[in-house]
């Protein structure tokens, strides 16, 4: 038996004796916040597979990790999916911020944050855009004064989803007003639960939304909390959004989400929805859309696992733009197919006597994705991205 048969032995012994029932299948995913309680089968699972160094499998073992190999983790991630574990642990920790610290970090930032967040000790919210700085991020107003061995930050960020439930934020700050705008510029950490962080949640048209906006008013940064350098954070703040998009992208191998994707079921709803004629489905014009959606979808998952077997790094650079935008438009033009197939019964917003729980989820989760060409860089930014950074097309 090769080592890699042996490993994929041992690692679907582990898992069928250490995967909960309440582990499997759908349900809760936690993301490391200290403020939402944990089913005790998701507790189980999360303190299990980190002290396994799963929760970051391909970290050094010395920050929590379990140093596997890309062919160990791709098995890691066949194995959990053919039990249907859910992932047991998310977030901007293990995703985002975690594997900024590994690459671009020092000593003591990695010996200090990443074995807390490989545990999934505390929740991250993300600390970007403002009021007057999305798609121009450099524009940022929210500033750091240096005070002996702190940073004081003032400043307002928007759209920081989930800072409610969040302990720590990592943010885009200001340190030198007098430099050009993208070299002064530095990403720092902050402890949330500090007088000088406040946080508002942002109520949207639909009612409750994870948006918050986070004030900022003399809020403490020790000098040592920022991360690759003073006045470098558009660097170290570019590759973070190189993690955030290969997460949204299914490509980000940091923690235990990378290539999780799943079969679609949107043949079968269209199915059951529009009804089969002699074999086929009955309404011509949706056969020939959904055929093409399976065929890009297809394409998709076979794109991402390309994309993670030809990455150096726990993610891929510009072609995480390339791959979250396609995976966006997918999803989309997939929501778009269910909901020709369901008619008038996809308008179901909330209860009512003739929407049945999933239409209504089926809705709400249609609304939700147009946000998946917006968030972590709109589509407009990424097809700029391609452009200059893939194509090589001039500015
Ligand atoms: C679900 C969701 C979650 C989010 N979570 C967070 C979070 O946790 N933390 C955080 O910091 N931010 C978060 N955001 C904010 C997100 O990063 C911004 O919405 C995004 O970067 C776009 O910025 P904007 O909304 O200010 O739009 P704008 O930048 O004002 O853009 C408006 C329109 O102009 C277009 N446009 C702008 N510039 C160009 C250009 N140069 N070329 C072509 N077209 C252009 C855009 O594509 C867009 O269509 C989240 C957003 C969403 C939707």
């Amino acid at each position: 038996m090769s080592d890699l048969e042996n490993f994929r032995e041992e690692t679907r012994y582990w898992l069928a004796q250490n995967c909960p029932p309440g582990a499997r299948g759908v349900g809760q995913i936690p993301f490391g916040s200290r403020s939402i309680e944990l089913e005790p089968d998701t507790a189980l699972w999360l303190t299990r597979m980190a002290d396994k160094g799963w929760t970051v499998p391909t970290w050094p073992k010395q920050y929590g990790g379990a140093e596997l190999d890309r062919d160990q983790y791709t098995i890691l991630i066949d194995e959990l999916k053919r039990i249907e574990a859910r992932t047991p642990l998310t977030g901007r920790g293990v995703n985002y911020i975690g594997p900024t610290i590994l690459e671009l970090g020092t000593d003591d930032q990695k010996q200090r944050w990443l074995p807390q967040i490989a545990r999934g000790d505390g929740g991250w919210a993300m600390g970007y855009s403002e009021p007057g700085a999305g798609s121009d991020l450099a524009s940022l107003a929210t500033k750091a004064e240096k005070a002996g061995d702190n940073y004081i930050v003032n400043g307002r960020k928007s759209w920081t989803s989930d800072a409610t439930h969040c302990d720590y934020i990592f943010v885009l700050v200001r340190t030198s007003p007098d430099k050009p705008k993208h070299e002064g510029i530095s990403l720092v950490l902050v402890d949330m639960s500090q007088q000088g962080v406040q946080v508002e949640p942002i109520r949207l048209i639909s009612g409750v939304s994870p948006f918050c906006e986070t004030t900022f008013d003399n809020a403490i940064v020790p000098v040592n909390d920022v991360v690759g350098g003073v006045d470098r954070g558009w660097t170290a703040g570019k590759r973070l959004l190189q993690f955030e998009r290969s997460t949204h992208a299914g490509i980000n191998i940091s923690g235990s989400q990378g290539g999780r994707t799943e079969e679609s079921k949107i043949p079968q709803t269209v199915k059951s929805y529009v009804g089969m004629s002699a074999g086929r489905l009955a309404d011509s014009a949706l056969r020939d859309r959904l055929v093409r959606h399976d065929m890009n979808s297809h394409a998709q998952r076979v794109t991402q696992r390309r994309a993670i077997e030809e990455s150096q790094a726990r993610a891929p650079g510009f072609t995480s733009s390339a791959v979250k935008l396609t995976n966006a438009l997918n999803i989309q033009e997939g929501d778009e197919l269910v909901m020709a197939a369901m008619g008038s019964r996809g308008m179901a917003w909330s209860e009512s006597q003739t929407a049945t729980e999933d239409e209504i989820k089926t809705t709400q989760s249609f609304l939700y994705n147009k946000s998946l060409t917006i968030a972590g860089g709109t589509k407009e930014v990424q097809l700029n991205i391609i452009a200059k950074r893939v194509l090589g097309l001039p500015d």
